[in-house]
């Protein structure tokens, strides 16, 4: 494991002192840090007013209980997250995760990276994160309805557009932003679009929203390949998971030239070697909210699922995370690295563990973390909070072209970044450094809050 700066060992004790139990949140602390050394050197000012320290604490923690009621009359019970983290650059802003596996340190971890995230975006938007351990696997649509109102009859008291704004996430489409921010219109008698993101094209959405994350990792992709005078024309990409992020990624991968032959869920994944058929893909994941061995099965031919195996073992040259957290271990890239892949993007959040960005970096496979290659979804929330504020909507190619132009320069600040910190090429560093220096700027500038 890389050494931490002297300075920052403390600071690293504190945040496991503090947070017994949180595995994830350590592992995002320990990485950003490790990133820090050459900061720490340069710029004593932060040391003096704590900066890091301060970070490092969320500004606020919410948990809440939120009871509701199955379709058989059953009172159900599930808890309740908002961490707001960082309002240093603006309203706390990020998504909202329903997943059984969400407890304080998972909320905790992607409020951390969103910090960051959200600052490299160059957009005034602050970092927080929330959820619930609610399972929405296999719930009518009027259970998921009474859950989200329930969760936001609670929550809502949290929430304003220049408070706290947040958007979806794993388990959270829009669907529920819809039953959410219904609930939340009805209890503050406010049309407060401004207050969620996410939100359909009717009732103050924005265009490219749904497709922002995929699309925007995937822009972020083609700047690497561009740095090296190379496209994704011809090329196998393999792409984890089959939910939003996954398949605008897929949509956009393909629009480019490249060809997409696997993907997956929690239950197993698909090979197509003829390229994923996004229509059927959609198909059945959005629609039908089915499984990816129905894919299989109904695309029939050469398509195959693998239920006992890891999607790392399918050889390409650009493979992209796009499911949860550590779902790229050591194995994985290593399978990854033997098979030739040059290239590895992030479309999740901290998908891959520390152990594999290490191998990858030392293989000389370009590794671009969820920081800075899937901010493509939050800067066009903010888009969207932008649109929300002028009563304006924007076209889809204007929109989408504010988006490659963010992932552009979301690219090239941390490639540069990178450089200035002796780290050449580094992107984690280069994120890390670029995000930090812009939230702790304006920490300084803010006073101690
Ligand atoms: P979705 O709920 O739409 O999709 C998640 C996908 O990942 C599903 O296909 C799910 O399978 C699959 N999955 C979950 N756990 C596993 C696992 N252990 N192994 C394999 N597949 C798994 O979520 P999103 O696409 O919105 O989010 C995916 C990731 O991207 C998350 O890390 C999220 O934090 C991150 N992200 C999302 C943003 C957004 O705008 N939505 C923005 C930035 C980051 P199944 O169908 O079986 O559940």
């Amino acid at each position: 494991m890389p050494v931490l700066h002297e300075q920052l060992i403390p600071v690293f004790d504190e945040v496991i002192a503090r947070n017994p139990g949180e595995a994830e949140f350590h592992q995002a602390v320990r990485e950003v840090l490790e990133s820090l050394s050459p900061v720490v050197g340069k710029h004593p000012e932060y040391a003096d007013a704590e900066v890091i320290r301060r970070l490092c604490e969320p500004e606020r923690q919410i948990i809440f209980r939120v009871p509701w009621t199955d379709d058989a009359g059953r009172v159900q019970l599930n808890r309740g997250f908002r961490v707001e983290f960082n309002s240093a650059l603006g309203p706390y802003k990020g998504g909202l995760r329903f997943h059984p596996s969400v407890y304080l340190g998972i909320v905790k971890f992607l409020g951390f990276e969103q910090i960051f995230k959200n600052a490299l975006t160059g957009l005034p938007i602050g970092g927080g994160k929330g959820g619930s351990d609610f399972d929405p696997k296999g719930r009518s649509a009027g259970e998921i309805m009474r859950f989200c109102q329930s969760f936001m009859t609670e929550l809502y008291r949290h929430l304003g557009e220049y408070t706290d704004v947040p958007a979806g996430d794993i388990g959270v489409g829009q669907r529920e932003i819809g039953y959410m921010f219904g609930q939340y219109k009805r209890i503050t008698n406010r049309y407060e679009s401004g207050v969620l993101t996410g939100k359909g094209l009717s009732w103050g959405g924005s265009q490219v929203r749904t497709e922002a994350t995929g699309y925007g990792t995937v822009f972020f992709v083609k700047e690497m390949l561009a740095a090296t005078g190379d496209s994704f024309e011809g090329k196998k990409v393999v792409v984890s998971g089959s939910g939003n992020v996954a398949i605008y990624a897929i949509e956009k991968i393909h629009q480019l030239g490249g060809r997409v032959i696997a993907c997956s869920d929690s239950s197993g994944y698909v090979v197509d070697e003829a390229g994923i058929d996004l229509d059927l893909l959609k198909l059945v994941k959005v629609e039908q909210r089915g499984r990816i061995s129905d894919y299989a099965r109904l695309r029939g031919g050469g398509a195959r699922v693998v239920t006992d195996g890891s999607i790392w073992d399918v050889p390409c040259s650009v493979a992209l995370p796009c499911a949860t957290q550590n779902e790229l271990d050591e194995v994985g890239a290593r399978r990854l690295v033997e098979n030739g892949c040059q290239i590895v993007a992030e479309g999740a959040n901290m998908p891959t563990t520390p152990g594999a960005i290490r191998l990858l970096r030392e293989a000389g496979v370009r590794f671009a973390p969820g920081k800075a290659a899937n901010a493509g979804g939050v800067s066009t929330s903010a888009l969207e909070m932008q649109q929300n504020a002028s009563r304006d909507s924007w076209s889809f190619d204007y929109t989408e072209e504010r988006l490659a132009e963010i992932m552009r320069s979301i690219h090239d600040r941390s490639i540069e970044t990178a450089e200035e910190y002796g780290a050449p090429g580094d992107y984690v560093a280069g994120a890390n450094i670029a995000g930090f220096i812009q939230v702790a700027d304006a920490m300084l500038a803010l006073g101690i809050v």
